[in-house]
Formats: structure tokens, C-alpha cells, sequence
């Protein structure tokens, strides 16, 4: 599969209920779908993001991402405060990108509610 973000290869490198893909590239992480039942059991795997944060950064910018499977653009999901979350939501399929170092982060104690509350039901 291609980045969608920056047409990199894809690997994948988690199979369970969530399909996940890592781009060689940019490191970013690629979720054929992602709701708020599905992150339950993501919890136990973010050793799969294995980027810099500050390589994450340098991507995290960029607005227009096109979803592989739809072809359309994703939606912007994002918070300023209490935390600052940002990323790309499908609205069709509920495919989710995170940049490198966002699923570590977004799962740890201070994000993880509102991470959870930026996501679909199921
Ligand atoms: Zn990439
Ligand atoms: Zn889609």
C-alpha cells in the first residue's frame, strides 16, 4: 500500500480487528479502521509506533490526505485544549492516519479520553 500522506511504502504490521499499515518513510501509521470500541485493544500495541516524534511533526501540518480505500479526502479531527490532538478520520470507512508518535502519545494517561471521544462509536 501507498502512504497516503507521503506515498511512501507501506508495511503492515499489525493484524487483528484493526488492519494497521507503518509507512517506511514517514513512519506515520495507517488504521483500516479505528473507533472507540477498536482503541480498547490497541492499547497493549503501541510499541507499533516506532517513529520520532519529531519526524511525526513534520507531517502532522499536512491538511489534504486522501483516503486509499475511498478516494476521498479525510476528515480533519482535532482538540486545542486541554491537549492538542490532531488526525485524519475517513467519514465514510473510519480509516484513521496518525503521524509518528501521535498513537503513543494519544494513548497515554492525559490524552486517552479525548483522544477516545474524537472517534466514532463503533
Ligand atoms: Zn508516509
Ligand atoms: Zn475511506
Amino acid at each position: 500500500m501507498e502512504c497516503p500522506k507521503c506515498y511512501g511504502e507501506m508495511d503492515t504490521v499489525l493484524e487483528g480487528e484493526t488492519l494497521v499499515d507503518r509507512c517506511q518513510n514517514c513512519h506515520g501509521l495507517y488504521f483500516d479502521q479505528l473507533t472507540q470500541e477498536l482503541l480498547q485493544g490497541l492499547l497493549a500495541s503501541q510499541s507499533i509506533d516506532s517513529g520520532s516524534d519529531e519526524l511525526g511533526s513534520s507531517y502532522d501540518e499536512m491538511v489534504y490526505v486522501e483516503c486509499p480505500k475511498c478516494d476521498k479526502i479525510m476528515d480533519q479531527r482535532k482538540i486545542e485544549e486541554p491537549v492538542q490532538i490532531r488526525f485524519e478520520l475517513c467519514p465514510s470507512c473510519n480509516a484513521t492516519f496518525l503521524d509518528a508518535g501521535e498513537l503513543r502519545q494519544y494513548v497515554s494517561a492525559d490524552y486517552l479520553e479525548h483522544f477516545r471521544a474524537l472517534l466514532p462509536e463503533r
